[in-house]
């Protein structure tokens, strides 16, 4: 009997709640079908906004989420590089060109290269002064391109070219290379370099320590500037920090500057503002060459 009453009540119960369902059923149909038209173009362009942004963010997410990945896949490359080979007998072919140069270093783009079997211990620009030394220069990319590769570094070759006939001037170049170089890239080092020096040992590592370095033993140093500044310099073992010089004839225009003692006599005087601070100059083009980053500048004559 109580279980008769129970299935009873419960019977007019399902009745009133299927009724109940079916009458909610419809309110809320209709109801989301006025709201739903009302809000049908607008939720339309959101969905397709949306959409679009999901896709876009998607592509980027999926890029950066790859790229960082694979940079934080990468492990450090080792502190000593297993490719380094010390000491090198240096060939310069007479009949070389920059295009074989170029067929010799597949994986170097816009003048940079990073290795991609790990992640750089360093990211480091070279920057080379440069004029009417084509033939210098060739030479120096086809042996510094590799030697940097084995080393494994993440490098940037610059060229600061000086335009126009004025006195050449190296120090002031290789300011304007600091300064266009860091446009490109938040370099963790920068090796001065001369277009006529080529290093014979891959062990002269091309990588900045605490203190400036200079890689060529045996050449006059030029470092004053860097002792004011109370910094010692480093030196490779003079086995290591071996260069051939490419011979050449002093440039017309590049006579010995007679006024040379009386400007060393000054940078105590003048370092701290004349340098940097002062680099005015006239940026004519950056080119990215398939081999190197070709800066050309020109500076206005001395008042
Ligand atoms: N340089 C250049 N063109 C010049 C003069 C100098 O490219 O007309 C650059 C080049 O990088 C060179 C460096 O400045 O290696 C130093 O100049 P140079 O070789 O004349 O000086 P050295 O050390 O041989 O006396
Ligand atoms: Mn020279």
């Amino acid at each position: 009997m109580g279980f008769h009453m129970t299935f009873y009540l419960s019977y007019k119960f399902r009745l009133l709640l299927l009724f109940t369902l079916c009458l909610t059923v419809v309110g809320w149909a209709t109801s989301n079908y006025f709201v739903g038209a009302i809000q049908e173009i607008p939720k339309a362009k959101d969905f397709i906004a949306n959409f679009n942004k999901a896709i876009v963010l998607g592509k980027k997410e999926t890029l950066t989420n790859e790229a960082s990945v694979k940079k934080a896949d990468l492990d450090n490359c080792p502190s000593t590089s297993p490719y380094l080979r010390g000491q090198d007998k240096l060939i310069f072919k007479p009949d070389l060109t920059l295009e074989e140069v170029q067929a010799e270093n597949p994986r170097v783009h816009r003048g940079r290269y990073h290795p991609e079997e790990c992640k750089a211990l360093q990211r480091v620009a070279i920057l080379i002064p440069h004029r009417n030394r084509e033939k210098h220069l060739m030479y120096l990319l086809e042996h510094l391109h590799p030697f940097l590769q084995r080393q494994q570094l993440e490098y940037g070759i610059y060229i600061i070219h000086q335009a126009g006939s004025k006195k050449f001037n190296r120090a002031k170049l290789l300011n304007v290379g600091y300064l266009e170089a860091l446009k490109d890239e938040n370099w963790d080092c920068f090796i001065f370099h001369d277009v006529d020096l080529v290093p014979e040992n891959d062990l002269n590592l091309y990588r900045c320590e605490d203190q400036p370095k200079h890689l060529v033993v045996g050449r006059n140093s030029t470092g004053y500037r860097v002792e004011l500044h109370r910094m010692k310099i480093i030196r490779p073992m003079p086995e290591v920090g071996k260069y051939t010089m490419i011979f050449h004839t002093r440039d017309l225009g590049n006579e010995v500057n007679i006024e040379r003692m009386k400007l060393l006599h000054q940078v105590s005087r003048v370092w701290r503002t004349d340098g940097l601070n002062s680099c005015i100059y006239k940026l004519f083009s950056v080119d990215y060459n398939p081999l190197y980053i070709n800066i050309t500048v020109d500076f206005w004559s001395a008042p």
